[in-house]
């Protein structure tokens, strides 16, 4: 699944690719995917893209300039649509202007997105936003969980999912102390906490690997015991690995939309079990924590000791 670093690339190249192109169509292809019937997807059709967003694992394109004001930054430069009022105004079948909706998406697991000449294959695709240049915006998923979602909302926060989220750990008020009290809450082990979306949001499982690793900490460690000096080793860790793989990832795709699956080759940790750690040399392993796997260097992060499995204790802490 993308996370904050690959969505952050992503978005910012929708924004420089669709900004200002009117939508010709809209086609509906895995109708289990649309979350929302009111109003229909046909409306799009003859709207303007105004911008591009994202929340946590949601990325929303804006169209006519409408206001959701759950991130400031997501919307258009465009201060006037800060005064918009915020009831949802009635839809019109291409009524330009005025009516501000956001096309959400939320990826998942397999989930991407293309720009082309052509749609991409039906065996694939979820949805297709024709644009009046002839390029196709398609959202597609391979994964065959379906789980993509797709919601045509007025404002953001009527799609469930946005308003539970937990901050966003590059935004400028997230500060150690921030970080501190997300993690006094404990009731996860530390990669558990760092990856539950509604303490803070946009990072999974291959960034909280990384983050770790940086931080030389264990996934197992508990939250609520590390000291302080340790909480801020952990935000610089946040800090700085989530921002050094959003300009590498950004240097990499350029102004394209297709953002690869974190390239391999950014990772120190992740997926890399039975290779040398870039820092110690010693072999990197992996540890089943339910159904994920994760990976982490045992002299960087355990004091050399190999974490056991825990699919079938992870009722226990
Ligand atoms: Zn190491």
């Amino acid at each position: 699944m993308p996370e904050l670093p690959e969505l952050d690339v992503l978005v910012e190249n929708l924004r420089a690719q669709l900004t200002g192109m009117r939508v010709r169509s809209v086609r509906v292809v895995s109708v289990a995917a649309l979350k929302t019937f009111d109003p229909p997807v046909d409306v799009l059709a003859g709207h303007t893209i105004a911008g591009a967003g994202r929340r946590a694992k949601y990325v929303w394109l804006e169209l006519d300039g409408g206001s959701g004001g759950l991130k400031s930054e997501a919307r258009a430069q465009a201060p006037e649509a800060e005064a918009e009022p915020s009831v949802s105004p009635p839809v019109g079948r291409g009524s330009g202007g005025q009516s501000g909706l956001h096309l959400v998406m939320h990826l998942a697991l397999g989930g991407r997105l293309t720009l082309g000449p052509k749609p991409a294959s039906r065996k694939v695709a979820v949805l297709t936003v024709e644009l009046d240049d002839g390029r196709v915006l398609s959202m597609t998923e391979a994964s065959t969980q379906r789980r993509a979602a797709v919601w045509l909302v007025g404002k953001l926060d009527q799609v469930p999912g946005l308003a539970a989220l937990g901050p966003e750990p590059l935004d400028p008020d997230f500060t150690v102390e921030r970080l501190g009290e997300i993690l006094a809450g404990g009731g996860h082990t530390l990669k558990g906490m760092l990856t539950d979306q509604r303490g803070m949001s946009g990072v999974g499982n291959a960034w909280s690997d990384e983050v770790l690793h940086r931080a030389r900490m264990s996934p197992f460690a508990r939250p609520e015991r590390l000291g302080e000096p340790q909480v801020a080793q952990l935000h610089a860790a946040l800090v700085q690995v989530l921002t050094e793989a959003r300009g590498s990832l950004a240097e990499q795709v350029g102004g394209r939309i297709e953002i690869p699956r974190a390239s391999e080759r950014l990772f120190a940790v992740h997926g890399r079990a039975g290779a040398a750690c870039f820092v110690c040399g010693d072999t990197i392993r992996s540890v089943w924590m339910g159904e994920r796997e994760t990976s982490y260097c045992p002299t960087c992060q355990t004091g050399g000791r190999v974490l056991a499995d825990r699919r079938r204790s992870k009722f226990l802490r």
